[in-house]
């Protein structure tokens, strides 16, 4: 009956007739990164439907790195992108693959191509290249080493590839058209020299193959059915069918191409994640701020809110920008039915029960208001108790409905208390509070029908544990940063990071691990930082508040 409308994915309905049709007889797709940075929000997207798409109709999904550019891989890059596929939920097909792995192969039939004379060395320079190729009103003009024997041409390849020619003096082209609209069919490159040490291959090679070269071969090699990429490879999907039609390949993988995924207040650029990186205007790639996946699971996204956020997004071939509210919609969702409850005071000020002469008593409380499978814990009470500084008025205000001197409020899970006096510093800063329980208000009312309207949370004074807390905002301030005036740097939010020390959490959150998540009372939802803070003390990272702040400011109760 109310059965949720599942997102348009018109690959699924590809997949489908292809599949009927006899085109595929089974699905195989492949995530193909390239270990040049770590992977961000957009790339979990390429994850979910690669992987999502091979499991939905029994099929396989290869992990492939597409590590064809030296100068700017490294093996950091392809251990976190491993890190961050597994954590994803998602198994690969057999061993991790590498473009690397085909390197011979794909010499060999670069030089199936020149043979075949379809392929030739190039010694325009780089500057000639370019403007031999025309634009896109005019024309390109054909090279002048176009027609060169494939004897000379397969000589002058294989000293390339051995490293006798420098950098920049020669490449091997695909003859195609100099004269066609599509610009990636004039001619286009299918080696540059390149003297860089490869983290895989070492010095083996001198020349590297392009993208176009590599990408739909290696489809072929594997036994792809469905090569999905973003919509910017549209324009190369003619000559990767080029390839598949002109050389000896053992299968016939086909292009797919999809709409990015774009987020508001989000960059999702590996080049500009890596200058704030690297320009440290953040902490690193898994600051919790970024939108990587390193930085989203620090943060405390769980990958079933991250994979949820994915299938709702949908996916077609119409750009657009997703709100980054559906995000947050997505982590909520599946913190609040998750997560246990605690209490942490971020801004600590004592009380002392003056009346509480009773020795210390350990109450109970349940860990979740209706997942009774996630059980209950200890809160330890005393005669003195931390709460929050902003839980607390010298004067009633209006809409204020927590603590005021003189007033009653109600301790979460525990008693009624009423604020008797303020006690001061030297220097006039109040440093605690006296005041009273009713000890007849354990999980009840006050028995004479006095009305306590707010509840505010706490921690025992003598059991609690010190930690650290941090609180992040968007790490910019516009809804698209990369329009932003000055550019997306310019746009960073200067309060992204608020750092709080000295905060108290309930005892409980002693034995709490990075696999955990909490909704600390009335503050949000946090995690344990993988780190240590000042004084080996915990850090919470806040994932994300209780309710959307961002346009409003109240506090609730
Ligand atoms: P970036 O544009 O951030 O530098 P990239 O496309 O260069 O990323 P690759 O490592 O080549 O990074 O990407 C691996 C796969 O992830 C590709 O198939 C690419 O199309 C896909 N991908 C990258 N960004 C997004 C995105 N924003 N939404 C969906 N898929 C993406
Ligand atoms: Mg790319």
């Amino acid at each position: 009956m109310n059965e949720p409308v599942r997102p348009s994915n018109f690959l699924r309905t590809i997949l489908r007739e292809d599949l009927e049709s006899g085109r595929a007889s089974a699905i195989a797709t492949r995530f193909p990164p390239e270990p040049n940075g770590y992977l961000h929000i957009g790339h979990a997207k390429s994850i979910c439907v690669n992987f999502g798409l091979a499991q939905e109709f029994g099929g396989s999904c290869n992990l492939r790195f597409d590590d064809t550019n030296p100068d700017t891989e490294d093996t950091e890059y392809v251990e976190s992108i491993i890190r961050d596929v597994r954590w994803l939920g998602f198994q690969w097909n057999g061993e991790v693959r590498y473009a690397s792995d085909y390197f011979g192969q794909l010499y060999a039939w670069a030089q199936h191509l020149v043979r075949e004379g379809l392929a030739y060395v190039c010694e325009l320079s780089p500057e000639d290249t370019r403007l031999y190729r025309g634009t896109l009103t005019e024309p390109g003009r054909n090279s002048p080493f176009r027609e060169r024997p494939a004897e000379d041409s397969l000589a002058l390849l294989e000293d390339m590839r051995l490293g006798r020619v420098e950098e920049g003096k020669m490449t091997l082209r695909v003859k195609i058209d100099m004269s066609s609209p599509n610009l990636n069919l004039r001619d286009p490159v299918l080696y540059r020299v390149k003297h860089a040490h490869h983290h895989r291959t070492g010095d083996a090679w001198h020349i590297y193959p392009s993208y176009d070269f590599a990408h739909g071969q290696e489809d072929a090699i594997e036994g792809i059915s469905h090569s999905i990429c973003t919509l910017e490879f549209e324009d190369h999907r003619p000559l990767y069918d080029w390839f598949i039609e002109h050389l000896p390949v053992p299968a016939r993988p086909r292009q797919y191409e999809f709409a990015r995924l774009n987020l508001s207040y989000t960059v999702t650029s590996k080049r500009k994640l890596k200058q704030l990186v690297e320009e440290r205007h953040v902490e690193g790639w898994d600051d919790p701020r970024m939108p990587t996946i390193s930085g989203l699971r620090r943060r405390g996204l769980t990958p079933a809110a991250l994979r949820d956020f994915v299938e709702r997004t949908g996916v077609s071939r119409s750009e657009s920008v997703v709100d980054l509210g559906v995000l947050e919609f997505c982590i909520r969702d599946d913190l609040d039915k998750n997560a246990p409850r605690a209490m942490c005071v971020l801004r600590p000020l004592k009380i002392v029960l003056r009346n509480f002469d009773a020795d210390a008593q350990v109450l109970r409380a349940a860990c979740h208001p209706s997942r009774e499978d996630l059980g209950q814990r200890e809160l330890p009470f005393g005669r003195e108790l931390w709460i929050d500084r902003d839980d607390f008025r010298e004067e009633a205000e209006k809409d204020f409905k927590r603590l005021v001197l003189g007033q009653e409020v109600r301790l979460r899970n525990a008693y009624v208390i009423r604020a008797e006096e303020v006690v001061r510093d030297a220097s006039g800063q109040i440093v605690s509070l006296v005041c009273s329980y009713d000890p007849e208000t354990l999980g009840k009312n006050p028995a004479d029908g006095r009305k306590v309207k707010g509840v505010i949370h706490w921690v025992s004074a003598a059991e609690a544990i010190d930690c650290e807390v941090r609180l992040y905002d968007r790490l910019f301030l516009d809804a698209s940063p990369d329009a932003a005036e000055g550019g997306f740097l310019a746009n960073m939010n200067p309060r992204s990071l608020e750092i709080l020390r000295g905060c108290k959490a309930e005892r409980s959150l002693a034995s709490a691990t990075i696999e955990h998540r909490f909704q600390f009372e009335r503050e949000g939802y946090f995690c344990l930082d993988p780190r240590r803070g000042d004084g080996d003390v915990p850090v919470f990272n806040r994932t994300i508040g209780l309710r959307d702040t961002w346009s409003a400011t109240a506090k609730g109760n």
